[in-house]
C-alpha cells in the first residue's frame, strides 16, 4: 500500500529550492531601497488571483517562480524606507527566519508542555518588564493591538459588571456600563464594545484639549453625571499616542482618578506603551505601570513581522477569571505533553501560533536598549520631517509634532478647504502611483491634512528631504494642470 504524505519525494531537490529561496529573500530585503515602494498591478497579474483552487498538482519550481512574479513584485510597500502611512512596523529579517523556523517546528501553542509555550511566557515577561508592570501580572501574544485592546476591555468588563457575565450574560446587569476614552481614540475599542454586548452608546468620547489629550475635567464630569444618572463607570481607556498626531493621554492623572473611583484603568498603548524603553522620551508614558491592563504591539514599534500584539493584565486571578474554560478533553495532567497550564485559558484563541519566536529572536539579537535608542531616533526623525516643512514654500505643518507622526499639508495659497483637500489627495496619490513613498491622510481639528508616520528603521533624513521635494514637485504639476484646463 502507498501511502500519500505531503513529504517531498526529493529532500535533497527541496534543499535546492529552499536554497534558492533564502538566497532571493535576502536579495529582496537587501534591495528593498531600490525598488518602487508600492506600485498598482497591471490586469493580468490581478486576473491570476481569480482562479478556481487547483484540483491537481503543479511542481513547486513553478509555484515558486509565480510568488516571485505575481506576490513578491507587488507589495503593500511597508517594508520599504519611505513607506509612512498609517501606523506600521518595518519588519526585520531575523523575524521573518524566526517565523519560518516557527512553522517548521510547528508547534501549537494553545499551550502545553514544550519550549515554545514557555518562550511564549517568557516573551510577555518580557514585555511586560519593559513596559514596567508589576512581576506576577499575566498577559498573552495575541494577533495585534485591536485584539489586545479587546481583550483587556472584556477583562474590564466582567471585573466591574458586579454579576457573573459570564454565567447570567449582560442581561443580568443591574445597571448598564460605562467606558470612556479621549475622541481620538483607535476605531478598534468601538469595535471592542460592540462585540462586547454593550452597545457603542456605552463608550464615552471625552473631549480633548489643545495638545489632542484627553481633557480630565471632561473625564470628571462624565463619570460625575453616568453616576447620577444610575450608569457603572467601569473603565477608562487611556492612549498612549493617538493615531492621529501621537498624543499621549495623562497617564498618571488617569490613574490616580480610576484608583480613586475604582474604575478599571486600560492603557492603549499599541502605538506608545514601548516609548517606556526609550531614554529621552520614556516621560511620556509615566504612569503606565499602574494599569490594569495594557495593549501594545510588537509588530509596530519593534518590528517583528506581522502579526503580534500583547495584552498584559495586572490581575492574573482577573485575567483567568475572564477566560479560562479549560474542557474535559483538555485537562492538565501531572506528567507529560499536557503538564502545563494552558495559554488558551489567555484569550479567545484555542489553536495559536508560535508568535514569540521572532519577537524573542530580535529582542536577543540587539537588545531592548537599542529598541530604545530606536525609537528615540524614530521620533528625532519626526522632529526633522517637521523642521524641513516649516522651512518650506507652501507646506504647513498642521500640528506640533509630538513622536514620531507628523501631519502636514501642502497650501499654496488662494485655495479654500475643499480645493486643500483634493490638491493633498492628489499629491498623496502620485506619491504612491509614482512609487516614491506611501504617506496616508487623516483629519486633524476639522482639517484635512498627510500624515507621515515615521515608524521605520529604514527611514534616513535624506528620504524625508526627498519626500519635501517631491510633494513641492507634485503640487507645482497638479496646480499646473488645474491652471492650463
Ligand atoms: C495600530 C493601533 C491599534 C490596532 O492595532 P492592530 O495591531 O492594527 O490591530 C489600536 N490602537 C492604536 C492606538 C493603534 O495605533
Amino acid at each position: 500500500m502507498d501511502y500519500e504524505t505531503l513529504d517531498p519525494e526529493d529532500w535533497a531537490n527541496i534543499q535546492q529550492l529552499a536554497h534558492a529561496l533564502v538566497d532571493r529573500a535576502v536579495d529582496y530585503t537587501s534591495k528593498v531601497r531600490d525598488r518602487p515602494v508600492w506600485r498598482d498591478m497591471p490586469g493580468d497579474i490581478r486576473d491570476r488571483f481569480l482562479t478556481a483552487a487547483p484540483q491537481t498538482a503543479t511542481p513547486l519550481e513553478d509555484i515558486l517562480r509565480d510568488v516571485d512574479e505575481t506576490v513578491m513584485a507587488y507589495p503593500m510597500g511597508n517594508i520599504h524606507p519611505r513607506f509612512w502611512a498609517w501606523y506600521m512596523g518595518t519588519s526585520n529579517f531575523t523575524g521573518a527566519m524566526a517565523d519560518f523556523m516557527a512553522a517548521i517546528q510547528g508547534s501549537n501553542l494553545g499551550g502545553g508542555n514544550h519550549a515554545a509555550a514557555l518562550m511564549d511566557h517568557q516573551v510577555v515577561q518580557w514585555l511586560r518588564e519593559m513596559v514596567g508592570m508589576p512581576e506576577g501580572s499575566s498577559g498573552t501574544l495575541v494577533s495585534g493591538g485591536s485584539v489586545a485592546n479587546l481583550i483587556g476591555l472584556t477583562i474590564a468588563r466582567n471585573t466591574k459588571a458586579g454579576i457573573d457575565v459570564r454565567e447570567e450574560g449582560l442581561m443580568a446587569l443591574p445597571k448598564p456600563l460605562r467606558f470612556y476614552g479621549s475622541d481620538q481614540m483607535h476605531g478598534c475599542h468601538r469595535q471592542a464594545i460592540e462585540t462586547l454586548g454593550l452597545g457603542n452608546r456605552a463608550l464615552r468620547r471625552i473631549r480633548t484639549g489643545s495638545d489632542l489629550a484627553m481633557d480630565l475635567d471632561a473625564l470628571k464630569a462624565a463619570v460625575a453625571d453616568d453616576r447620577a444618572k444610575g450608569f457603572v463607570p467601569a473603565c477608562v481607556i487611556a492612549t498612549a499616542g493617538t493615531v492621529n498626531t501621537g498624543a499621549f493621554d495623562n497617564l498618571a492623572a488617569i490613574a490616580d482618578f480610576c484608583h480613586d473611583q475604582d474604575i478599571w484603568f486600560h492603557v492603549d498603548g499599541c502605538i506608545g506603551a514601548l516609548v517606556a524603553i526609550a531614554p529621552e522620551n520614556r516621560w511620556r508614558v509615566e504612569g503606565i505601570d499602574r494599569a490594569d491592563s495594557v495593549a501594545l504591539d510588537p509588530h509596530k514599534w519593534l518590528h517583528a513581522p506581522f502579526e503580534v500584539g500583547c495584552a498584559l493584565i495586572r490581575s492574573r486571578s482577573a485575567h483567568l477569571a475572564t477566560f479560562s474554560a479549560t474542557s474535559e478533553y483538555l485537562e492538565v495532567t501531572k506528567r507529560g505533553v499536557a503538564a502545563a497550564q494552558w495559554l488558551h485559558d489567555f484569550g479567545i484563541q484555542t489553536s495559536r501560533g508560535f508568535r514569540a519566536l521572532k519577537v524573542w529572536m530580535s529582542l536577543r539579537e540587539h537588545g531592548v536598549r537599542k529598541f530604545g535608542r530606536m525609537i528615540d531616533q524614530d521620533i528625532a526623525k519626526g522632529a526633522y520631517l517637521s523642521g524641513l516643512v516649516e522651512q518650506a514654500d507652501n507646506l504647513h505643518l498642521m500640528f506640533p509634532t509630538n513622536i514620531n507622526i507628523v501631519c502636514f499639508r501642502c497650501d499654496p495659497g488662494g485655495l479654500d478647504e475643499a480645493a486643500l483637500k483634493s490638491l493633498n489627495i492628489e499629491i498623496m496619490l502620485r506619491l504612491q502611483e509614482n512609487g516614491i513613498a506611501v504617506l496616508s491622510d487623516t483629519t486633524v481639528n476639522g482639517q484635512h491634512c498627510l500624515r507621515a508616520a515615521i515608524n521605520n528603521h529604514r527611514t534616513r533624513n535624506d528620504d524625508l528631504e526627498l519626500l519635501v521635494r517631491e510633494v513641492q514637485n507634485l503640487a507645482k504639476a497638479v496646480l499646473g494642470e488645474a491652471g492650463n484646463n
